[in-house]
């Protein structure tokens, strides 16, 4: 169901006539291509059918196969919204008689015609339908048939002339809206529609009443009025004709597919844009004809914690955009046990078997109409993590999916709310609770508040947390939304478009806090004697719906808790024992280990707790940072000779070995990628006049000295210069004093009973020969290390893989190196020549322009980056087959990469320590599809 309020969209799509559908080029349409599908008595399509069908129509199909009250219809596939953008948007020509086959079906189950002058006239609704459901994206359309004539008819037989004009009224409000593009100019305050509504009003009434109190000669009026601001604002009469109806409103369903709300949609879910959209048609049943009808919106089971609930709400006397539009505020579903007990029961028995049919959490529309229920969608729930999680355990529990199924329900990305910070509880209590709306999005968010989308982004641009605080939202606030910590709105129930996409993207968000007065001109927000101005701070609840004056501060969620802390009580929550559950299963089912980028005992041990096997990197320089081992460091930077710079290397040793010994012991025998020095040098160096003379007088020589040192380390292009291997290089005693340590800390821990493994790992190799001197050198300090010690070291030496050079000569430097390790951060660098610092200025043009469909530092280059991390493997085994493969970039931990380097053969992924699980998740999950994908082949192989 689409908001009411709708958002500024792209111009109407141009109005399809059966002249433009026969100028369609003949050749893109093949022959025998059928078009349109129907259902209701007679179904051609099924839920397998997605493609070419949407989501909606694929399950109203399926929906109509089992047996449930659908009212009948048919879908317009895929191929025809392809085929519109593809001839200049038109149609096939043969779309139009497929058209008219479909409606005389509708007709005859429904014993109505469509226009009709006499008698009950088909009305139809029309509706969007994405591959994937984008809730409150699309535009719908509802009441479409209607006419000067066809509303005296439709007022006749159903001797409710109150209904008929209301209908007529909204039809040519939400046509007249999205069809004709009568939308909000430039300047104006209201929709011009509820301007005209709300005028009229006053005129006759007084006082802004509520709508369904409008008789029928208001809603007379109020069409006259709407039609004359249709040819005010259009210059056109509004289309009297059905079929001019029908075409139009199917038009601006494939147009709104390119609008921008629709867009930025897609680029946030990575759903492409070839996909196309459906358009289904369907028999309009009323929930407002009285009070014996109505509208709702339900979930099988409660989309926020995951109950096993009947979880909605309804309007009775109302169509189904009412419920989501947050103008009245609707009832919770289970109160329709007290209304109309006879259609609950009917709705509890079509839940069961939704459940039972669809082997997951629904998320339904439905509408009764004098008593009869009819079943309008369903679809696989929107639901948060924490939801997803419980909906998998207890649905194995219940025998209605397997583990596996299980693990593929919890979405990778979404993972990371089980782990977000919830308030910290003795703060909660000290807190003053301004108001209490509806627990819409879990979680706990404290911000400060902005009160438009526009604003909110540019504060979060600042790295300020924010809080979107709106009266209710719609989808233009969609980029505020995904710029916001948290969300708070005024009205709204929990299905309203603020709660539906704060869910999906894991915000936290309270809706319908009613007590909340916001004035958007004043840029305040009052709560009894409270106001508050944009910028100040307020904290929400979105698991109990409290909203909380000023900045209350976090506390880490019962699974962190329980894993990072081991705090007991927090181990016995359910919450707990459900992550538990899916990580054991996680592990049956993966391929890959997830190791973890750790430079510090403490990240070692959280990662481990989250179920690290290892580290797959260490960045050696984060550890010179550290007290005063930079004075040592820069000591040795600035050096002139050989044996100064010996000097000063020697100085860092023991606080490396320390380093390393520690790691080792955190790692209790699990093995350790040890990268040696990678950084520019100069990053070492200060750069401030005042930091120059602190650090000659440290090191008792001459500020210039530094600053001539400074000068000479200076580099155009720092991260394609003096870095990498080439340090070690130039200056091997770096090499050698890193090697040292960490054989020095192995041999130490292993004396004491814990096996340490070191993998000694040399960076930006692009040439066979710049690793053979390294690692000559590595392996002669073992040598002497484990002959001083009397220990034999169990190691290994290899390199990373971040240059093209590097993947593309991998066969000759597998003849040295033991392992690879990609290193997509740089590789990503030097494949595309951008730089990994510098892409803020371009990088979103070319999102927008879907040049690039994610970020290619977060989320691997599949086609570029990923040829050649297949290159190096494919070459690395040749020369060596069982060579260690794994990848240690940032890459590591984004759930698509991870399915990446499954599919390419990798045996590890590594990543920071809090994406393990959500590594872990992801990993498993490629492992399974893997399977299914092997067993769905072996299947057709034999079928053929
Ligand atoms: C990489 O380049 O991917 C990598 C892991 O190394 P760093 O980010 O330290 O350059
Ligand atoms: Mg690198």
């Amino acid at each position: 169901m689409a908001p009411k309020k709708t958002a500024k969209r792209a111009k109407p799509a141009k109005k399809a006539t059966r002249k433009t559908a026969k100028r369609a080029p003949k050749k893109a349409a093949a022959k025998n291509v059928k078009y349109v599908y129907s259902f209701g008595k007679q179904t051609d399509g099924d839920a397998t059918m997605r493609e070419l069908l949407g989501g909606k129509g694929a399950n109203l199909a399926e929906m109509a196969k089992i047996g449930l009250p659908v009212p009948p219809g048919f879908t317009i596939t895929t191929d025809v919204c392809t085929y519109y953008y593809a001839n200049g948007r038109t149609y096939p020509t043969t779309l139009q008689k497929e058209m008219e086959e479909a409606v005389a079906k509708m007709e005859k189950q429904m014993g109505t015609k469509f226009g009709a002058t006499d008698g009950m006239p088909l009305l139809v609704a029309v509706r969007s339908g994405a591959r994937d459901s984008m809730p409150g994206m699309m535009d719908t359309i509802l009441n479409l048939g209607l006419n000067d004539a066809s509303v005296e008819a439709l007022t006749k037989a159903t001797d409710n002339p109150r209904f008929a004009w209301d209908c007529y009224r909204r039809f040519i409000q939400m046509y007249g809206d999205v069809v004709l593009g009568v939308q909000k100019a430039e300047g104006e305050d209201v929709e011009p529609f509820e301007g005209v509504i709300e005028h009229y009003k006053h005129e006759v009434y007084g006082e802004d009443i509520i709508d369904s109190s409008l008789t029928a000669e208001d809603q007379q009026e109020l069409v006259k009025r709407f039609k004359a601001l249709v040819k005010e604002r259009t210059g056109q009469g509004f289309p009297e004709d059905p079929w001019d109806q029908l075409r139009g409103a199917a038009g601006a369903v494939f147009g709104s597919w390119m609008n921008d709300r629709a867009i930025v949609y897609r680029q946030k879910y990575g759903i492409p844009s070839e996909w196309g959209t459906a358009v289904n048609v369907q028999a309009m049943v009323f929930g407002n004809t009285g009070e014996t009808s109505g509208s709702g919106v339900a979930f099988t089971r409660n989309p926020a914690n995951g109950a096993n609930e009947f979880y909605g709400e309804f309007l009775v006397n109302a169509q189904g955009e009412d419920v989501v539009a947050g103008v009245r505020t609707p009832e919770p579903v289970a109160k329709l046990k007290d209304v109309m007990p006879k259609s609950y029961a009917e709705l509890l028995k079509v839940r069961k078997k939704l459940e039972k049919h669809f082997r997951d959490v629904q998320d339904v529309e439905f509408t009764i109409q004098e008593g009869k229920l009819y079943m309008l969608q369903t679809r696989n729930g929107k639901r948060t993590a924490a939801a997803a999680l419980k909906f998998a355990v207890d649905m194995v529990k219940e025998k209605l999916i397997t583990w596996e199924t299980a693990v593929l329900r919890n979405p990778a990305d979404q993972l990371d709310q089980l782990l977000a910070p919830i308030f910290d509880t003795a703060e909660v209590k000290k807190a003053k609770v301004l108001s209490t709306g509806l627990p819409a999005g879990p979680g706990a968010a404290a911000g400060k508040i902005y009160f438009n989308a526009e604003r909110a982004v540019d504060a979060a641009k600042k790295n300020e947390k924010v809080l979107l605080v709106r009266v209710e939202t719609s989808p233009e606030d969609l980029r505020g939304m995904i710029a916001a910590d948290g969300i708070l709105t005024a009205r709204g129930g929990v299905s309203s478009h603020a709660a539906l996409v704060a869910r999906q993207m894991g915000k936290v968000c309270v809706c319908g806090a009613s007590a909340l007065q916001i004035n958007y001109d004043d840029k305040t927000l009052t709560v009894g004697k409270n106001v508050f101005h944009e910028g100040d701070f307020l904290s929400i609840d979105g698991t109990t719906g409290d909203v909380f004056a000023g900045k209350i501060e976090t506390a880490p969620s019962e699974i962190i808790d329980g894993l990072i802390n081991g705090k007991k009580t927090a181990q016995k929550t359910e919450k707990y024992e459900s992550y538990m559950q899916l990580m054991e299963w996680c592990s049956k089912a993966t391929r890959m280990d997830v190791r973890t980028n750790a430079d510090t005992p403490e990240q070692t041990k959280n990662a481990i707790a989250f179920g690290a096997s290892g580290i797959g990197l260490t960045r050696t320089e984060h550890m010179f940072f550290e007290g005063d081992r930079i004075d040592a460091m820069r000591e040795m930077i600035l050096a002139d000779t050989l044996e100064d710079r010996q000097k000063a290397l020697k100085k860092l040793l023991p606080y490396q070995r320390k380093d390393f010994a520690g790691i080792f012991r955190a790692l209790k025998g699990l093995p350790a990628t040890i990268r040696l020095l990678d950084p520019p040098l100069h990053e070492f160096l200060p750069h401030t006049k005042e930091q120059q003379m602190d650090l000659a007088r440290t090191l008792d020589i001459k500020v210039e000295k530094i600053m001539q040192r400074v000068a000479e380390l200076h580099e155009f292009n720092p991260m394609l210069g003096f870095r990498g291997c080439r340090l070690a290089i130039c200056y091997p005693e770096i090499a050698e004093m890193q090697a040292r340590a960490i054989f020095e800390a192995a041999a130490q821990v292993t004396k004491k009973g814990i096996p340490a493994k070191p993998e000694v790992m040399v960076p930006l190799v692009g040439f066979k020969k710049e690793l053979d001197e390294q690692v000559a050198i590595i392996k002669r300090v073992a040598a002497e290390v484990e002959e001083k010690k009397g220990v034999k070291l169990d190691y290994t030496v290899g390199t990373m893989i971040e240059v093209p050079r590097g993947a593309l000569t991998a066969d000759q430097i597998a003849e040295t190196a033991e392992f690879f390790s990609f290193g997509t951060n740089d590789l990503t660098q030097t494949t595309l020549g951008m730089s990994r610092d510098d892409t803020g200025s371009f990088l979103g043009a070319y999102q927008e322009k879907e040049i690039l469909t994610a970020n290619p530092f977060a989320s691997i280059d599949q086609t570029g980056v990923g040829q050649l991390v297949k290159i190096a493997i494919e070459k690395g085994r040749a020369t060596r087959p069982n060579i260690k493969l794994g990848i240690c970039g940032e890459h590591g931990g984004d759930p698509a990469s991870v399915k990446f380097c499954h599919n390419a053969g990798l045996s590890y992924v590594s990543c920071s320590p809090f994406r393990v699980p959500v590594a872990r998740l992801a990993a498993a999950q490629a492992a399974i599809l893997e399977k299914r994908a092997a067993k769905a082949a072996k299947k057709a192989a034999k079928k053929k």
